[in-house]
C-alpha cells in the first residue's frame, strides 16, 4: 500500500501548525515547529498570501496528512460522506475516525497513526476476534479491537499504553488496557474529535 514515506515535521512546518505526527517527541522542545515557524524549502520565508482555493486546499491537505492518506483514498472517503446522509464534512471526519489504523492510534496502542497502521498491516489485531489486518477497516460501533495474545510484549504497544493510562482515551472508546483491547461506544461527534480543521473548507474544495 502506497504512502508518504517523507519528512514528517516538514509536513507541520508546510501547514504551519503542530500535526502531532511522530509521538513524543512533538510535546518536546525538539519539536521542528517550535524550532523554525516557517515553512521547508529555498523560499519558505517568504510571506505569500493565500487564495481562497489556497487556504481550502491547504486545510484539505493538513487533514489528509494527518490521517496519512494519498490523495486517491482521500478522495475516495470524500465520496462516501458525499452518499451519506448528515453535514459532509463532519461525516468524512467520522469515516476517517472509524479506520481501524486510527482507531488503533486513538486507543493507545500506538504513538502515532503511521506506527499504528504497520501494526495493523503486521496483523497484530483482532476485531470481534478475528483477525484484520487492513488499515482502512470501517470499525462499527460496538466493535471490540484487540491486541492479539502474541503480540503483547511488543515494547512500543507497553510502552504506549502505559502513557495513555495517565493520558486519556476518547469519550467514544472504551478501553480495558488490563486485557489489551478496546470497544468502540459511538460515532464520534465533532466535538469529540481532536483535530483543529475546519471540513467545510474541503466540501468546498471538492465541490468546485
Ligand atoms: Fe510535527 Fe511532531 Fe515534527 Fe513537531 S515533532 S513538527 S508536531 S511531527
Amino acid at each position: 500500500m502506497a504512502r508518504y514515506s517523507g519528512a514528517l515535521c516538514r509536513i507541520c512546518r508546510r501547514e504551519g501548525e503542530k500535526l502531532f505526527l511522530k509521538g513524543d517527541r512533538c510535546y518536546t522542545e525538539k519539536c521542528a515547529i517550535e524550532r523554525r515557524q516557517y515553512p521547508p524549502g529555498q523560499h519558505g520565508q517568504r510571506r505569500s498570501k493565500l487564495s481562497d482555493y489556497g487556504v481550502q486546499l491547504r486545510e484539505k491537505q493538513k487533514v489528509r496528512k494527518i490521517y496519512g492518506l494519498l490523495e486517491k483514498p482521500f478522495r475516495t472517503a470524500f465520496g462516501r460522506a458525499e452518499r451519506k446522509k448528515g453535514v459532509t464534512g463532519e461525516v468524512l471526519l467520522q469515516l476517517l475516525e472509524s479506520r481501524l489504523d486510527n482507531v488503533v492510534f486513538r486507543m493507545g496502542f500506538a504513538p502515532n497513526r503511521n506506527s499504528a497502521r504497520q501494526l495493523v498491516t503486521h496483523g497484530h489485531f483482532l476485531v470481534n476476534g478475528r483477525k484484520v489486518d487492513i488499515a482502512s477497516f470501517a470499525v462499527r460501533v460496538g466493535d471490540a479491537v484487540e491486541l492479539k495474545a502474541a503480540s503483547r510484549d511488543i515494547t512500543i504497544i507497553n510502552d504506549n499504553i502505559s502513557k495513555m493510562e495517565h493520558r486519556g482515551v476518547p469519550v467514544w472508546i472504551e478501553m480495558d488496557f488490563q486485557n489489551f483491547k478496546g470497544k468502540v461506544t459511538q460515532v464520534p461527534a465533532r466535538e469529540d474529535i481532536q483535530l483543529t480543521a475546519n471540513e467545510q473548507l474541503i466540501v468546498e474544495l471538492y465541490s468546485k
